[in-house]
């Protein structure tokens, strides 16, 4: 399937990055199709989300729905949860699509809240399981307590509205703020968020996700792929993101979404220079959270850009499928 090894590693030093600073070995992973305009062979979609978290389609219809898109390997990735993986990878069974098991995890690091996901994850590890089900017990308590901030500041009803509006998922502050929204609190959702639900407002909760380093152990003793997801939408100064991205590499990260639905093509370019210079593969995904943002839709990104090593391409992907 693959040209492997009958293309010339190709390396075109676009982003000013010394051919030095790039061990002989990464280089030699180069060797698959590589750039915007060459076709590959198979289409990776690696972060998606479906109704077991915050997405809108139940794993079944997104995996058909991939299907449809054109995408041969899929991984669902929902927050902090396996539950959505068993119907996911009954229906990839059916159509004839991959299905990789991952999962997204809520991370607080230096106070900002990070998203890692953790692919080709083995859904029955303990520690794992444990792990997330820590991490949904603080979602639990802090959706309560947000409904319960809220009532102190007059606005009564919250969280029994969030949690009608989240359909028996995970509570998550966007059904408050769709409460907030109904309620004439607030224009729009963002407006919600700058006026209630960040730090110093009536509904903010401040706790922490999971540390860096604990999901990180969680994803590997599941024998899963750390992958950093969206770096580029954390907005992180260029000196913060190369301590996250160091952080996350000393931690036994193996790669980080370079081409996502959250990034443009411009991020997408500089994330590229990023995986160079720290030497971690690329990844891609969409982030897919319904058909409700056709802007993301599946399988609709842009192949990585040049020099980028797919993680899809590397010996850990194989090793770890
Ligand atoms: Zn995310
Ligand atoms: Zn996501």
């Amino acid at each position: 399937m693959m040209l492997k090894g009958a293309m010339v590693p190709h390396f075109p030093l676009r982003f000013g990055i010394r051919a030095g600073t790039i061990s002989l070995a990464l280089v030699g992973l180069l060797a698959g199709p590589v750039g915007y305009n060459r076709p590959m062979c198979l289409h990776h979609d690696l972060h998606t989300h479906s109704l077991a978290s915050d997405g809108t389609l139940r794993p079944r219809a997104l995996v058909e729905r991939a299907r449809q898109a054109g995408v041969d390997v899929l991984a669902l990735t929902d927050h902090d949860t396996l539950d959505g993986l068993d119907e996911a990878q009954a229906a990839a069974a059916d159509v004839g699509l991959r299905l990789v098991p991952g999962v997204e995890i809520s991370v607080t690091w230096s106070r900002l809240t990070i998203h890692i996901l953790g692919l080709q994850v083995d859904r029955a590890c303990s520690e794992l399981r444990n792990g997330l089900q820590g991490l949904q017990a603080f979602r639990d308590w802090r959706a309560e307590e947000m409904g319960r901030r809220l009532a102190k500041a007059g606005i009564e009803g919250g969280f029994e509205r969030a949690r009608e509006l989240a359909q028996g998922r995970i509570v998550s502050r966007t059904h408050f703020a769709r409460f907030l929204v109904e309620q004439g609190r607030a224009a729009s959702v963002r407006d919600v968020f700058k006026h209630y639900l960040v730090n110093k407002k009536p509904g903010y909760v401040s706790g922490q996700w999971a540390g860096l380093e604990e999901a990180l152990g969680w994803i590997r003793a599941a024998g899963g792929l750390p992958v950093l997801a969206h770096p580029a939408r954390y907005r992180l100064t260029a000196s913060k993101l190369r301590r996250l991205i160091g952080e996350f590499k000393d931690c036994g990260g193996v790669a980080m979404e370079v081409v996502s639905g959250s990034h443009s093509r411009d991020e997408a370019l500089t994330m590229a220079a990023y995986s160079r210079s720290f030497e971690l593969y690329a990844s891609r995904g969409t982030d897919y959270h319904g058909p409700e943002k056709p802007w993301v839709e599946l399988g609709r990104l842009a192949e990585l850009p040049d020099g980028c090593a797919a993680l899809w391409d590397s010996e850990l992907w194989q090793q770890a499928a």
